[in-house]
């Protein structure tokens, strides 16, 4: 990746980190889940409203890295509206992206959180948001999700 695009992306992870969108609970909602990824501490409660197989409401809330709370953030703008289909295919993608098992994997804006494939700590912080998202859909209630 060049630098000048790598400065971008950095700069977007960090506007995101600093003002997570979709950020708050909800009043209403249909499904809450908590997680915790004890590697680096980063912990967030995800709401979300499912209704007709699509995720229609989705915030967080919680305390993290900016790369846990970045990510968090872009994930709860990019499912809003999605099917539940469209949603775990978009995380099985975003998944093999920042594993390194797919760089071309097609993830829209996304990518930019493509860097942290080099850091195999950062990759769950990356995925903790995306993880519950994955455990709320289908239907395991009521754990608290560890990336461990
Ligand atoms: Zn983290």
């Amino acid at each position: 990746m060049n630098p000048e695009l790598r400065a971008l992306y950095q700069e977007m992870i960090l506007d995101h980190g600093r003002r997570p969108r979709h950020f708050g609970a909800p009043e209403h909602y249909t499904h809450k889940m908590e997680a915790f990824n004890p590697l680096c501490g980063d912990r967030l409660t995800l709401y979300a409203t499912v209704q007709d197989g699509a995720v229609k409401d989705v915030h967080f809330e919680g305390k993290g890295c900016a790369i846990s709370v970045a990510s968090a953030s872009m994930m709860c703008e990019e499912v809003e509206g999605k099917s539940c289909c469209d949603a775990e295919d978009l995380f099985q993608r975003f998944h093999k992206l920042v594993t390194g098992q797919d760089s071309a994997a097609a993830v829209g804006r996304l990518e930019i959180l493509a860097g942290v494939k080099d850091f195999p700590a950062r990759v769950k912080c990356a995925t903790l948001a995306w993880h519950t998202l994955d455990h709320m859909l289908k239907g395991d209630a009521g754990e608290t999700v560890s990336t461990e």
